[in-house]
């Protein structure tokens, strides 16, 4: 890691202003997924441990700059006390006299959770008086917020110019090894499952992975794009005809590096988006081109797809998967997808990292988060990672 890291910090009797992402989905006053709480525990106890005060900041939904109590942290303070298992203090503002004052009367071990940074204009425009105020309130800075360290933010980038040493917490660290130094020097057979919506929104990262990977499984709509520019028909699919030429190239890639480049075979197809009301095909068995007919849209990769990819993800030292393989969210469009997260989690022998987003969810969904080695908290943040990207809130901190 060429940061420095919360190892290199001695934390004793000091304030550690800690960013964290607490960005998480509340009902009824109550955190009803605690992923990123859970995430973020080890750097807090550590700074806890060693006998620091752990001052989190936070940002919850967008608020937009407002004061707005449907975004409060309060409730994500009592979820936190309870995974702890020690007292929160929830400090209602999160720069100014009020802020600096309560939390100059916390104790040596005491963690508090300020209100979201978001209720400040300033967070989402790095504006520096707002990230100088946030500076104000420790001795040190550590950030552990991996899905918001894409975005320069006030408390994610800005604050570290002037609150030193500004170092990574557990959290950014093990994201930074899975994503980072684990595709970088991955063990071969390394196998990448690619899916989702679009081509254009993964051609980045198709085109630095076929750099890496041994062999590349696409699903998704995104095959659609592929299948076009084999000259296949792909029905009333989700496709982007705009990006045939970009697909084109990523084959041509594939068989100059020698990469492996697996298409879907066969495809589950339905008539209509009416889930209420749809028929569910398997077109491939029937259509040995793979071909989908006018009038059906394929959403999700079909039986003996799922076999060949299993066949694929069982021999992979390496696994990297980034996006569902069909509209996971519908039952009868999900079987692709849990046959895949399944595969995945049965090859013990391999390291396999959950890139992040919808293929995360898919893999909870599925029942297999527990056996994986890796799943990314980051969305946004994990696929400009994987794209080679720098990430701002990785940047801003010191280097080693
Ligand atoms: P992404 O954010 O690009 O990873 O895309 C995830 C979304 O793609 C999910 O909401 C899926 O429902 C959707 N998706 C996956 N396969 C298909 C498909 N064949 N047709 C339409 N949407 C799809």
């Amino acid at each position: 890691m060429a940061k420095k890291t919360i190892e290199d910090l001695d934390l004793n009797g000091k304030k550690a202003v800690i960013r964290v992402d607490f960005n998480v989905p509340l009902q009824d006053g109550k955190v009803t997924d605690k992923t990123r709480i859970l995430g973020a525990l080890p750097t807090i106890k550590h700074v806890v441990a060693q006998g620091g005060i752990a001052i989190l900041l936070s940002h919850l939904g967008r608020p937009k700059g407002q004061v707005n109590s449907k975004f409060s942290l309060a409730p994500v303070a009592q979820a936190l006390a309870a995974e702890l298992g020690q007292p929160v203090a929830f400090i209602p503002e999160s720069r100014g006299a009020v802020a600096e004052k309560a939390v100059s009367e916390l104790s040596p071990g005491s963690v508090a959770l300020l209100e979201n940074v978001r209720f400040h204009e300033g967070e989402e425009s790095n504006d520096p008086i707002l990230a100088q105020d946030f500076a104000k309130l420790g001795d040190v800075y550590i950030n552990d917020a991996f899905g918001t360290a894409h975005r320069a933010h006030a408390s994610t980038a800005g604050i570290a110019e002037f609150l030193k040493p500004a170092v990574a917490g557990f959290l950014i660290q093990k994201e930074l090894e899975y994503l980072g130094e684990k595709t970088e020097n991955a063990e071969s057979p390394f196998v990448v499952i690619l899916g989702g919506a679009k081509v254009s929104d993964k051609i980045t990262v198709i085109d630095r992975l076929l750099e890496k990977a041994d062999t590349i499984l696409i699903g998704g709509a995104m095959a659609y794009t592929f299948a076009l520019a084999n000259g296949k028909t792909v029905g009333d699919s989700l496709s982007e005809p705009n990006f045939i030429d970009t697909a084109k190239a990523a084959m041509k890639k594939a068989e100059e590096k020698g990469v492996k480049f697996l298409l879907p075979v066969d495809n589950v197809t339905v008539d209509s988006l009416d889930f209420d009301n749809m028929s569910v095909g398997t077109i491939g068995a029937s259509d040995p081109e793979g071909n989908i007919p006018e009038g059906w849209e394929g959403v999700d990769i079909g039986p003996k797809t799922a076999a060949l990819y299993a066949e694929e993800l069982a021999g992979a030292k390496t696994i990297l998967m980034n996006g569902p393989m069909g509209i996971f969210e519908i039952e009868a469009c999900s079987k692709g997808s849990f046959a895949i997260a399944e595969a995945v989690a049965k090859n013990r022998d391999a390291v396999s990292i959950i890139g992040g987003g919808d293929s995360v969810k898919a893999v909870n969904q599925a029942g297999f988060g527990g056996d994986v080695s890796f799943i990314s908290t980051g969305g946004g943040a994990s696929l400009e990672f994987l794209e080679g990207k720098a990430l701002p809130g990785v940047e801003a901190l010191d280097d080693k």
